[in-house]
């Protein structure tokens, strides 16, 4: 087997790994900080499992949304604790209360992020919010498989790419698979990710304890991202106006087939898929956060009806006015590939150069003009 799919359209998303009986596939990092399958050809029998799941080579058809919402969770706690509305954790704790398993992305104290199982509510918080760099999926579709085996419903939260790994590998079973995703703007590059983290545990000459992308600390609309050091220390910044947050947002460090996503679209592989909400917001939601909820199928909207939300009707069309994502991809930015080929000069090297968030550009740029302009009425 020469390759599984074009490298520069996997989305890492795991399938492949999961399927392979002879464990001749492993998830690892590539140099520019994304997950890929690491291939060994002495434990390759050439069966081609690995080839027919990938959903690069075959993409799953996608459903029509039935109808939309804007809202959140009823419970001001879990909003406080959630990136948007909450309504993730409200649709994970039905899918608990009956028994079920949820599975969904896990920032661990290695500041790495990975897909795990909850069975139990009290350790919702650990899957709950977003994390803007790769979710490693490693043997996770398998346990999926196991659970859905015996007969459990399971809920799988992830990006759409890794939901139509999943799709694609999963068998018929005798259990319920039922899956939400997100409007997605693509994926961060984790060694980006941690050279950022370590930049600051310099500036504060302390270890990060913990790392939160988006924390409500102050309200939902700034967009606070909170740091808590090993000397009990906390720093919050405006995680968009952060060298990591802006490079993420304007696409100079995110995984180069987020490019060319196949589910920036309106049709939904998923369910249910959740947003950001940050347009006509009252001023509770302004504090504590409102989503968008996209459902695509029956199943999607019988999970919808159990959960204690508060949910008004919106057209998706005026979703897809402020949330471009439903109909095209986030571009790569001129200079995501110096970035990349310049990674070893290190972050500082590469902020100054190529990352520096726009206020301070902006203000260079002023200043630049400004004396330009003071050069010449002396000379003059
Ligand atoms: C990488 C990424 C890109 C996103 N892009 C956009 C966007 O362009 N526009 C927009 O409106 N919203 C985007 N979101 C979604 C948004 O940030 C919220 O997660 C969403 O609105 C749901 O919020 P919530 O409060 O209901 O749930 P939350 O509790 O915030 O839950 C979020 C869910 O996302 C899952 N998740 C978190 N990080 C990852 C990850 N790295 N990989 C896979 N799954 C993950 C968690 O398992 C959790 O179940 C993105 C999220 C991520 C992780
Ligand atoms: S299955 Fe997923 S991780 Fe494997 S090659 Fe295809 S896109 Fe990449
Ligand atoms: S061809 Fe079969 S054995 Fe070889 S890596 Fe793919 S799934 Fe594994
Ligand atoms: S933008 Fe597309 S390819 Fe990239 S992580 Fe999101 S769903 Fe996957």
């Amino acid at each position: 087997m020469e390759q599984i799919c074009d490298k520069n359209k996997c989305t890492g998303c795991g399938a492949c790994q999961n399927i392979c009986k002879r464990n001749a596939i492993k998830m690892d990092f590539n140099k520019e900080g994304f997950i890929i399958p690491i291939f060994d050809p002495s434990k390759c029998v050439d069966c081609q499992q690995c080839i027919r799941v990938c959903p690069v080579n075959h993409p799953r058809e996608l459903n029509e949304p039935i109808t939309a919402y804007k809202g959140s969770s009823n419970n001001v706690e879990i909003k406080k604790q959630s990136s948007s509305g909450g309504i993730f954790s409200e649709l994970a704790k039905v899918v608990l209360s009956e028994g079920g398993s949820v599975f969904g992305a896990y920032l661990d104290d290695t500041l790495s992020v990975r897909h795990i199982m909850i069975e139990d509510e009290q350790d919702l918080g650990k899957i709950r919010g977003s994390k803007y760099i790769g979710s490693d999926t490693s043997n996770v579709f398998r346990l999926i498989q196991a659970k859905l085996n015996e007969g459990e419903t399971v809920l799988f939260s992830g990006t759409p790419c890794q939901v139509a790994g999943l799709k694609n590998y999963v068998n018929n079973s005798i259990g319920t698979l039922i899956t939400t995703d997100f409007i997605c703007h693509g994926v961060g590059s984790k060694t980006l990710f941690t050279m950022y983290i370590e930049h600051e545990e310099k500036k504060i000459n302390s270890k990060v304890e913990t790392f939160v992308f988006r924390s409500k600390i102050k309200n939902y609309t700034d967009f606070p991202c909170l740091f808590t050091f090993n000397n009990a220390k906390t720093k919050t910044y405006n995680f968009y106006k952060t060298s990591f947050g802006n490079a993420f947002s304007t696409g100079k460090i995110n995984r180069i087939s987020c490019s060319t996503c196949q589910y920036a679209n309106k049709g939904r592989v998923s369910d249910i898929t959740l947003a950001d909400c940050i347009h006509n917001l009252n001023m509770t939601e302004k504090k504590l956060g409102c989503s968008f909820v996209i459902i695509s199928t029956e199943l999607g909207k019988s999970l919808i009806d159990k959960s204690d939300i508060s949910i008004n009707p919106i057209n998706i069309e005026e979703i897809s006015k402020v949330q471009s994502h439903l109909s095209k991809p986030q571009s790569p930015h001129e200079y995501r590939s110096l970035i990349f080929q310049n990674i070893d000069e290190g972050y500082e090297y590469i902020v100054n150069k190529y990352m520096a968030p726009p206020k301070k550009s902006i203000i260079k740029s002023l200043k630049e003009r400004f004396r330009y302009a003071k050069s010449k009425f002396y000379k003059s």
